[in-house]
């Protein structure tokens, strides 16, 4: 980061003190482009956001592979884990890419935010006001605003790497033939906040559509719709950290699906 909050909560404070009450034109004028470019800098740059991205996102990745062998048994085939890795690095090239534009965006919107206020604080009041009991205010709201984009870039960083792993495994259980899915349901962190329809859904196993064991007649789909079918699918709604493991043999099948 360019500069430190703190400098950047000081010439805030320092705005504060020279209003003058009323519609205070000098301090628009000549601090508005200031301030955006101290705010610019008191948030992260492109090259950082890009970098926390792809070390957060690059580490979930990694977490993800090592687990795979387990979450699909030994369906990934001889293939170890580093190759899986160059296999599906592009997918992880992408989303780095998808994630950091998402957080960039987010941050500009949060700078114009910041700037609006300023400029609302300046422009809103009577002229009785130049000792309005509300300065300091503008400088605690930016704090609150640098802390809240940390916040919320690591979690958009952990939801993006859950959301890459899920799709990794989508594209393993279809490419080695899964005969159905059990949908998982997670609780990684306290205070995650569950969904009540997902939470019914966990262990619950749907087939998968024209899989060649339906095709043989030697499963049923128990009256559950197909998993393609379902109106919600793991991991796609935001911050849902439920996923599927998929299923490869008919023993590993519930009763009431095998034919
Ligand atoms: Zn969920």
């Amino acid at each position: 980061m360019a500069i430190a909050p703190k400098e950047l909560r000081d010439l805030i404070r320092r705005l504060e003190k020279q209003f003058t009450g009323g519609v205070d034109m000098d301090l628009i004028r000549t601090w508005l482009p200031q301030l955006r470019g101290t705010l610019t800098s008191a948030f992260p740059s492109d090259d950082e956001i890009m970098a926390e991205v792809a070390r957060i996102m690059g580490a979930r990745f990694r977490a993800g592979l090592k687990s795979l062998p387990k979450r699909h048994k030994m369906h990934i085939g001889r293939l170890g884990p580093e190759i899986i890795a160059e296999q599906y690095r592009p997918m992880l090239r992408e989303r780095i890419r998808a994630s950091a534009e998402l957080i960039k965006l987010n941050r500009d919107e949060e700078i114009e935010r910041q700037l609006r206020r300023f400029a609302g604080w300046a422009t809103g009041s009577l002229p009785s006001q130049a000792k309005r009991s509300d300065k300091g205010e503008l400088a605690k709201g930016v704090t609150k605003a640098l802390q809240q984009d940390t916040f919320e870039r690591r979690r958009v960083c952990i939801d993006q790497g859950h959301k890459l792993i899920a799709a990794v495994d989508d594209v393993i259980a279809l490419e080695h033939g899964a005969i159905a899915k059990k949908w998982r349901h997670v609780i990684p962190h306290a205070g995650y906040q569950s969904r009540e329809e997902h939470l019914e859904r966990d262990g619950v196993v749907y087939a998968v559509k024209g899989n060649a064991m339906l095709e043989a007649g030697r499963m049923r789909k128990a009256g559950r719709p197909y998993a393609e079918d379902l109106d919600e699918q793991p991991a796609v709604a935001p911050y849902c950290q439920c996923f599927w493991e998929a299923i490869y043999d008919l023993e590993d099948l519930p009763d009431d699906m095998r034919a």
